[in-house]
């Protein structure tokens, strides 16, 4: 913990003040780093000042509570991945030849790229990074780290690092072999069977049970003579040590509270860390979806399982947040209007529901994120995932709107503008209200669109199987393209102009059907779900519209370019397909899901692709970005006691990393 004087804390005050009132204020830099296939940037913490003493020491001590658990997420990523980072970091730091050599460049820029997948695996593709040093090179400098920095598992490392079979993907999801087996992810122990795991489960479950729990949410299982045995993430057991500095920073923070529903929330929390027990953690869920009234709000624990090859343990993150208040008027005006938009969908009326509850949603300022939502982040985030607490106690959508901010703010004069948008009046209208309509985009789709339509009786919810995801993101992204031009949204004063709309649909449609190309490597199909259902929706359009020209993809001196001739039809268009993806929903028509998701949504043209990586080239856009976070220190007073937080932003993403590394990682033997 860091704390600085009164005295200092008057300074920096000041220079705020005259930052945010100057008019000669420096523009915030929202760039950070580049490297490799990454972009990292810094976002801001608007209204952080506007909060009270008593929020900013609540948001100061979650946010200590957020980084403490930072090493719990590299060891689930590998059982390696805390000993490589430690002796990266020491050859790092320690280097005393030339930093501008080629070798020296190269394992920079690795050691890079392991802080930002937390371990050696890529954050997004899942598959090993390789190095572009030498083994000669790593060898000499490892012949330097004292043996105490060194740890027990040397080799390994020296394998992992160099040989690309060994442990090449944290997490496999290829058919056809055991995942378990063939993934690298620490959630697993040696030897451990996809077999024997399913079996094990499949004991536990009771399937008449209506209120389960997560199994094996925080556990990792391993084989003791020859039984399946969950060894649990707790104080007293697996990662106790983080556990109890997460419980520590989380007591402090109860006295800064905000009410009692929150205290209680707090209090849940730290009770399920002790004692590692799922019903606590439901507990602790349902007092955490029933919280609406306290500002400053936070995750932190074992939440999303996507990097578990069976989707059961969560992987630890936390992010802590206070509501935008201003902005989330906005999100309480769709919820309050959520049965006039069901009422008004294009979909056949017996697919509507009769009475809609809009999800509670909020516009929140990401404080901190830390675990796996750091340095990559998401950018809206709707839990608990339970699926009985969330019917009988419904869930928290939220969209984090500084991040989004930080993106849209950092996209500006990139180049991509000129390359793909050639329409000066569209290229203004997007520079205008893209940042606004993508976020009510994201609106829509949470707070309405998934939430929207029924299922007719006796129809099985999971009908539409590997296709689900896939439909289901279409089903809650074509409701909210087809409400953003509804005048509606001017009237109830969401947007000003009548043509705001263009933006986001001009946007979407070049992202479909080309500029996400840009993610997918030669000769590969579209695999990742939000990515297939843009395609799905983009490529229908285009070619159910053909007849009439109501878009159109047009070459120009041998670049593909994207025109929209009828706006106004594009939306008709989108309408229509909401109506049958809600119709094989609704059915349960899976042929006709399948059939949709395989004409449109999965094949790449390789032609259009190749133009599209080419052009990309030529523009320094990273297809990746992550943020560094931003730095508080607290204040205290001439006895001590702490009385306030200040903010910074001016940490660089290696100096946060080695921070971070040195202070907070109380897994890493020292
Ligand atoms: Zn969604």
């Amino acid at each position: 913990m860091s704390t600085i004087t009164k005295a200092l804390m008057a300074a920096t005050i000041s220079l705020t003040s005259m930052a945010s009132t100057g008019a000669k204020a420096e523009p915030f830099n929202y760039h950070v780093d580049n490297f490799a296939d990454i972009e990292v940037l810094r976002y801001q913490v608007p209204g952080f000042e506007s909060l009270t003493p008593q929020q900013r020491l609540l948001i100061y001590y979650l946010t200590e509570a957020a980084i403490a658990g930072r090493d719990i997420l590299w060891d689930q990523n590998s059982r390696y991945g805390l000993e490589l980072r430690q002796l990266l970091e020491y050859i790092y730091t320690h280097y005393e030849g030339d930093r501008s050599s080629a070798d020296f460049k190269a394992f920079e820029t690795y050691l890079k790229q392991v802080w930002f997948g937390n371990g050696v695996y890529h954050h997004y593709s899942m598959d090993k990074f390789t190095p572009a040093f030498s083994r000669d090179f790593f060898m000499e400098q490892l012949a330097k780290v004292p043996v105490s920095v060194q740890g027990k598992h040397t080799a390994e490392i020296i394998r992992l690092i160099f040989d690309p079979e060994f442990l090449p993907k944290k997490v496999n999801q290829a058919d056809g072999v055991d995942l378990i087996l063939t993934s690298a992810t620490n959630l697993y122990g040696d030897g451990v069977t996809q077999q024997e795991v399913e079996d094990y489960y499949n004991a536990l479950k009771d399937t008449t049970d209506a209120t389960p729990v997560s199994y094996g949410l925080n556990t990792r299982v391993v084989k003791e003579n020859g039984r399946i045995v969950e060894q649990t993430y707790r104080l007293g057991g697996m990662y106790s040590d983080a556990i109890a500095r997460i419980i520590d920073n989380l007591t402090k923070a109860l006295d800064y509270a905000e009410n009692d529903t929150q205290r209680q929330v707090i209090e849940k929390l730290i009770s399920y860390y002790r004692s590692g027990d799922l019903k606590e953690f439901d507990d602790y869920s349902i007092a955490w979806v029933n919280d609406l009234a306290s500002q400053v709000d936070f995750i932190n624990g074992f939440i999303e399982s996507y990097d578990d090859p069976l989707g059961m343990t969560g992987n630890w993150e936390s992010i802590v947040n206070f509501k935008n208040i201003p902005a989330s008027h906005r999100t309480e005006v769709i919820s309050d209007n959520a049965q006039w938009f069901e009422d008004h969908s294009p979909v056949d009326a017996r697919f509507r529901k009769e009475k809609v509850k809009g999800v509670s949603a909020k516009v929140i300022t990401a404080a901190i994120l830390a675990g796996d939502s750091y340095p990559a982040t998401p950018i809206g985030i709707n839990l608990p995932n339970a699926n009985w607490i969330r019917a009988v106690h419904g869930s928290k959508s939220v969209t984090i709107e500084n991040i989004t901010e930080a993106y849209d703010a950092a996209s500006h004069g990139n180049g991509f503008n000129e390359e793909f948008v050639p329409d000066t009046a569209i290229c203004s209208l997007m520079d205008r209200y893209l940042f606004i309509t993508d976020n009510l985009h994201t609106d829509l789709h949470e707070c309405l669109g998934h939430g929207s339509g029924r299922l007719l009786p006796g129809v099985d919810p999971d009908a539409l199987k590997a296709h689900g995801s896939t439909l289901e993101e279409a089903r809650a992204d074509l409701f909210a393209l087809y409400y953003l031009a509804d005048p509606k949204l001017i009237e109830l004063g969401l947007l000003d102009n009548p043509d705001a709309y263009k933006a986001e649909y001009y946007k979407y449609m070049l992202n479909g059907l080309m500029t996400q190309l840009m993610r997918i490597e030669p000769g590969k199909d579209v695999e990742e779900a939000h990515m297939r259902n843009r395609k799905l929706i983009a490529e229908w359009a285009l070619r159910a519209g053909a007849p009439k020209k109501v878009v159109e993809l047009v070459k120009q001196n041998g670049k593909t370019y994207l025109v929209i001739n009828d706006y106004e039809a594009l939306r008709g268009l989108f309408g229509k397909l909401l109506a049958e993806i809600q119709r094989i929903k609704s059915e349960g028509d899976y042929e006709a899901g399948r059939r949709l998701v395989e004409e449109y949504a999965v094949k790449v043209d390789p032609e259009l692709h190749r133009e599209v990586l080419d052009r990309y080239s030529h523009l320094s856009i990273a297809p990746y970005k992550g943020f560094v976070n931003p730095v508080y220190t607290l204040v205290t007073d001439s006895e001590g006691q702490p009385v306030d937080v200040t903010i910074s932003y001016e940490e660089d993403y290696p100096a946060q990393m080695l921070r971070y590394g040195r202070d907070y990682s109380p897994l890493t033997s020292k």
